[in-house]
């Protein structure tokens, strides 16, 4: 007779080892972005939305009468583009004065056209 398995055990016992982080959200065990040593939520897609909500909502009652509450991306538009308005040579000064940005973005692209090839190699 096969006897039921303590799962959550077994899930502990795996994260101890391999220095796992626990999804506050579904509470499993999950192997962190080695980017983001300190993730909280795993990669499932509901787990990440739930706490985008909850962050959300942690962040406007922290800041309450943020633009009176009626921060929508339309306002955020029409601030971006006003402020466009106002500086319309910021972003070619800005260029300017960092010439070794060209060369990045120029470096960049390249990468991306190249992972392009590869994947078209590929399929
Ligand atoms: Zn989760």
């Amino acid at each position: 007779m096969l006897f039921p398995i303590d799962k959550k055990k077994i899930v502990y016992f795996i994260a101890k080892e391999d220095e796992m982080n626990q999804c506050i959200i579904c509470k499993k065990y999950f192997k962190p972005d080695k980017f983001h040593p300190h993730q909280k939520v795993c990669k499932s897609k509901k787990c990440k939305r739930e706490y985008k909500k909850t962050y959300n909502r942690i962040w406007w009652q922290r800041n309450p009468g943020y633009n009176n509450g009626k921060w929508t991306k339309k306002r955020a538009r029409e601030y971006y583009r006003k402020w466009r308005k106002e500086n319309p040579d910021y972003h070619r000064k800005y260029y300017a004065s960092h010439p070794e940005l060209k060369n990045r973005i120029r470096e960049a692209v390249k990468k991306y056209r190249e992972k392009l090839k590869l994947k078209r190699i590929l399929i």
